[in-house]
């Protein structure tokens, strides 16, 4: 079980937020704050995926990289913590085997809250066991700009998008990639992402080429 300085048994509604955090931005740390207030989260956790199963891997940055941005950005809020339980992972980290492993150790009686992007949403059937995961958490879509989160409905068959929560609210119009872009061409990002984290990127000159 991993120590992150609370008891995994003292929860009842643990909030769960998955992402390559390549960097974490200020879309990931809004998200998880909207849900954490709506749904009355104990904790949400922040976990960076080790070899994400959506994404190529030999562009992203390192795991220590990832994991330490994510730090810097969630250590002064109360309730977030950043878990390395995937990147502990040898090979691909499903989801559904994350959230296993989380229930497995808050118990039977804690509600885990899966949070994702409506962009993530809208890929639900592509992950492996879908009907799994949202057996074995509550999924909550966010809404996310340039992603039509009413879209779900249409998308999903009727049995899985009745299972989701969806949540509207204003998370700000930015993405990793954009954050990577505008570093490679020179551009500020300051407001895209804590200060902690434009600092990191800055040191180890992440993004750069
Ligand atoms: P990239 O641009 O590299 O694809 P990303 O910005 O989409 O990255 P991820 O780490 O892939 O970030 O996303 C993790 C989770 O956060 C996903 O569920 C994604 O939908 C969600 N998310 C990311 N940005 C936002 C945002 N601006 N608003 C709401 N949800 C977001």
């Amino acid at each position: 079980m991993e120590q992150l300085g609370f008891q995994w048994s003292s929860m009842s509604r643990l909030g769960i937020i998955g992402g390559t955090f390549d960097p974490i931005h200020g879309g990931h740390l809004a998200a998880a704050a909207a849900a954490q207030q709506h749904y009355l989260l104990d904790r949400v956790l922040f976990i960076p995926s080790g070899h994400p199963p959506h994404k190529n891997s030999s562009h992203i940055s390192p795991a220590r990289d990832r994991y330490l941005m994510a730090l810097l950005a969630t250590c002064n809020t109360t309730g977030f913590h950043v878990s390395q339980v995937e990147l502990m992972r040898e090979g691909t980290a499903y989801t559904i085997d994350t959230l296993r492993l989380l229930q497995s150790w808050v118990g039977p009686d804690c509600r885990l809250f899966f949070i994702v992007g409506a962009d993530m949403a809208l890929d639900l059937p592509t992950w492996r066991e879908p009907d799994a995961i949202l057996a074995e958490a509550q999924v909550v879509a966010l809404s996310r700009p340039g992603y039509d989160l009413s879209a779900l409905e249409g998308v999903l068959e009727p049995a899985r998008s009745a299972q989701i929560e969806t949540l509207s609210v204003s998370t700000p119009d930015v993405s990793a990639t954009e954050i990577r872009r505008r570093v490679a061409s020179g551009q500020s990002i300051a407001g895209l992402t804590p200060d902690a984290v434009r600092q990191y990127i800055a040191a180890l000159h992440l993004y750069s080429i």
